[in-house]
C-alpha cells in the first residue's frame, strides 16, 4: 500500500514518511506506515496486556514503542499512543483518524499551534488506518515531566462531582487557573485564545478540561499550556452536537450577541479576549487571522485521508464557522 502523500505532513509525492517526518517521530529510523501486525493481533494483544474486556469492547487506545524500525504494542511505558477506530456508535465513524489527523495538521501548519506529534498508521491486515501520537510529557531519558490537565488542576473527579465533571468549569475560568498557575499568562492565554477559536472555526464541540493541560517547564520553573492534542470536527460525527464543550463565560452570563442571536458570533470571542486579559488589538488580530486562511484549509483537506464526502462535509461545516466568526461590518 504506497501512498500519495506523507501520512504525518501530508507533503505530496511521498510513498510513505518523508525524511523529516521520520526524524521527528522515530529519531529518522525507518518505519513504515503499515503496522506490523493485523487488528486482530492488535484486539488479542490489548486484551491480554489490560487483563480485560472493557464494557465498551477493546480499548480504544494503546501504547506502543519502537523497537528497531518496528511499533510494537506495549503495556508499560511507550512513547507513542495509537487509537484505531472508535466502537462508539457515531455517523462516518471510520472517519474519525482521518479527521484528527487533518484537523490537528491545520492547527499545527496553518494557525502555528504548537501540537503534539500525529500521522496516520495502518493495520497490516486490511489497511484500516489508525491515529498515531508521540507523548509529549516523555524527557529524552524517557522520565516524565509534570502535566495536569484542567480536571486534575480544578481538582473535579467523577466520584466527586458526578460523570460530568469534565464539562463544569467554562473556558473563562480554565484562563483563571492558568493565571494562578503559571507567571507566562499573558503569552499563554493567547495561545489558549487561539486554541479556542480553532476549536471553533473546525467544529470541535467536544474540547473539555481534560483535553487541555499545563505541562512543566524546567527551564523556566513555570507552567506553560501543553501542545494541543484531542482536536478534530466532532460536527461530522455527532451533527446535534453544542457549538462548545464549555460555557464561554463563567456564571451563566451572555453577551448581548448571544442573547439575540443564540449562538456564539464574533462579538462572543472579542469580549472573551477582552475578559481574559489581551489587548484588543491582539485580539482582533487572533480573529482576523482565523477567518482569514480558508484557501490554505482547503488545499491541506483536498491531501487528507479523509473520503471525498467527508471533505466536503468538512469544508461546509467550516464555511459556515467562518461566516459566524465574521465580523458584522457596521
Ligand atoms: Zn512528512
Amino acid at each position: 500500500m504506497n501512498l500519495l502523500y506523507c501520512p504525518s505532513c501530508l507533503k505530496i509525492n511521498h510513498s510513505t514518511f518523508c525524511k523529516a517526518c521520520l526524524r521527528k517521530f522515530f529519531n529518522g529510523k525507518k518505519v513504515s506506515h503499515i503496522l506490523p501486525f493485523s487488528k486482530p493481533e492488535y484486539e488479542e494483544v490489548v486484551i491480554q496486556q489490560s487483563g480485560k474486556i472493557s464494557i465498551s469492547g477493546v480499548q480504544q487506545k494503546h501504547s506502543l514503542m519502537l523497537s528497531g524500525t518496528s511499533l510494537e504494542l506495549t503495556y508499560k511505558g511507550g512513547e507513542y499512543i495509537i487509537k484505531p477506530l472508535p466502537q462508539t456508535v457515531m455517523k462516518h465513524v471510520n472517519q474519525v483518524p482521518a479527521n484528527e489527523h487533518i484537523t490537528m495538521q491545520i492547527a499545527s501548519q496553518i494557525y502555528k499551534i504548537n501540537t503534539a506529534e500525529n500521522a496516520l498508521l495502518f493495520f497490516k491486515d486490511n489497511y484500516e488506518p489508525c491515529y498515531l501520537t508521540k507523548r509529549f510529557d516523555r524527557l529524552p531519558d524517557g522520565s516524565k515531566i509534570l502535566l495536569e490537565d484542567f480536571t486534575q488542576i480544578s481538582n473535579k473527579s467523577e466520584e466527586k462531582d458526578g460523570i460530568n465533571y469534565k464539562y463544569e468549569l467554562s473556558y473563562e475560568e480554565i484562563a483563571e487557573l492558568m493565571e494562578k498557575n503559571s507567571s507566562a499568562y499573558p503569552i499563554e492565554v493567547e495561545k489558549f485564545f487561539k486554541l479556542i477559536l480553532i476549536n471553533y472555526l473546525i467544529n470541535n464541540g467536544d474540547a473539555h478540561l481534560k483535553n487541555f493541560s499545563l505541562i512543566y517547564n524546567l527551564k523556566y520553573n513555570d507552567y506553560q499550556l501543553s501542545p494541543a492534542y484531542d482536536i478534530l470536527n466532532t460536527r461530522i460525527h455527532f451533527p446535534e452536537e453544542t457549538e462548545l464543550a464549555l460555557p464561554l463565560f463563567k456564571n451563566g452570563y451572555e453577551t448581548d450577541s448571544y442573547k439575540i442571536n443564540g449562538h456564539f458570533l464574533y462579538e462572543d470571542f472579542h469580549e472573551f479576549g477582552l475578559k481574559a486579559g489581551i489587548k484588543k488589538n491582539r485580539v482582533e488580530n487572533f480573529l482576523k487571522d482565523i477567518i482569514s486562511k480558508n484557501k490554505e484549509i482547503k488545499i491541506l483537506l483536498n491531501k487528507s485521508f479523509l473520503s471525498e464526502e467527508t471533505k466536503k462535509l468538512y469544508n461546509d461545516y467550516l464555511q459556515i464557522s467562518i461566516k459566524k466568526l465574521t465580523p458584522v461590518s457596521k
